[in-house]
């Protein structure tokens, strides 16, 4: 116990304790926040569907239709029909042949790689990996071997001398915390080449990249039996869960060995039932694309020439990296005075020296909120 204290308290000295803010009502692109009204810029709402009524309707006729929990896992009874309509919508949409619906990304990507390798296999790791991916491998038992960002030379070398049987190669298709993007096409080349997998993690890129938002793997067009494709659906898609897509026969293994498919509750029909509604807005409505890209294009715009480093990201993440974490947070709580809430991401989930304010745009925000944006970080500055 005073161990646990001393730590806690050394988090404290380091300005590295978090602590969560309750918020009240829908998401959106206002947010009351412990009490107070503000303008956010803290979710992965990329489309504003989190609080559409559309998939409000949709998840309460399901649990009219369905109940609220599914009661047991998907082998025993918990699958329902609701739950088969969205692998098979989910598939096409990306077009591949056969689709598997998870609670979260960070379950599926736990089901994928220890399903895939194993003890003497290797797993590819970028260094700025999401969590889940990293603790995904090391819950396989494979070697990891990590690379440097986005180093596809280093990666080559890395797979080329590898004497594993099996070999996977896990990268994000945006990245979460820099929004840049990894080149898919010469990634997948490397993985033919080396005769390994590709997991593509794109929690940030499904429903905002690519036709009709069909992801980053169809932005490069690449398809492949090798190619294991891991969307969210919490994200974009503003409901929650996740999928993995891929050849009918990886999927089917999945289901048999993914041991956080198979040893968990099946996910609530309900949300089945938002995500096909979710789907469709998705697929038809392009203005909240376009929204996204004006809007980034918008506060690029606002911010030259203040000294505010601005990444060049093409996505809805458009971080401002700080460095320093004192003064991140201190910039953070700053805005959130003026009544704009944009979250400071401090180690461990960005590299030491990285400290940074993330800002995320979302098709619910309006022009007017990106300028309201940019003139307090002008104050702040
Ligand atoms: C959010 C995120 C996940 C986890 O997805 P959840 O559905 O929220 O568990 C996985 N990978 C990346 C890159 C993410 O940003």
């Amino acid at each position: 116990m005073t161990q646990l204290a001393a730590q806690l308290a050394q988090l404290d000295d380091q300005r590295l304790r978090r602590r969560r803010r309750v918020v009240e009502g829908p998401q959106g692109a206002y947010l009351t926040v412990d009490g107070r009204r503000c303008l956010a810029f803290c979710s992965n709402d990329y489309l504003g569907l989190a609080g559409h009524p559309a998939l409000v309707e949709a998840a309460c006729a399901g649990a009219q239709e369905y109940g609220v929990g599914a009661a047991a896992s998907h082998l025993i009874s918990g699958h329902t029909g609701a739950h088969e309509a969205l692998e098979a919508a989910l598939a096409t949409f990306v077009g591949m042949p056969r689709a598997l619906y998870f609670s979260s990304g960070y379950m599926a990507n736990l089901a994928v790689v220890p399903a895939l390798v194993g003890g003497g296999d290797t797993v590819f790791s970028d260094r700025l990996n999401h969590a889940c991916l990293i603790d995904a491998a090391r819950l396989s038992r494979a070697d990891v071997v990590v690379y440097p960002h986005l180093d596809l030379a280093a990666l080559e070398q890395a797979l080329a001398t590898s004497r594993s049987p099996r070999k996977l190669v896990a990268t994000d298709a945006v990245f979460s915390m820099d929004g840049d993007i990894a080149p898919l096409s010469e990634l997948l080349a490397l993985c033919e080449r080396n005769d390994a997998w590709l997991l593509v993690d794109d929690a940030h890129g499904f429903g905002v990249l690519g036709p009709q938002g069909r992801g980053s793997a169809a932005r490069f067009g690449v398809r492949s039996p090798r190619l294991i494709y891991m969307g969210t659906l919490g994200k974009a898609a503003g409901v929650s869960g996740a999928f993995v897509a891929g050849e009918a026969d990886l999927v089917e293994w999945l289901v048999q060995r993914g041991r956080t498919y198979v040893f968990t509750t099946g996910t609530p029909p309900m949300l089945a039932c938002a995500l096909l509604v979710a789907l469709r807005l998705i697929e038809s409505e392009e203005w909240r694309r376009e929204r996204l890209q004006d809007l980034a294009m918008r506060l690029h715009k606002g911010l030259a020439g203040t000294g505010f480093n601005l990444l060049a990201s093409q996505t809805a993440i458009q971080p401002i990296i700080v460095g320093n974490n004192e003064s991140t947070v201190v910039l953070g709580e700053k805005l959130l005075q003026a009544g704009v809430w944009v979250p400071a991401i401090r180690p461990p989930t960005v590299p030491e020296g990285t400290a940074r304010l993330r800002i995320s745009l979302s098709a619910a925000h309006s022009r007017d909120d990106v300028d309201r944006l940019v003139a307090a970080l002008r104050e702040v500055a």
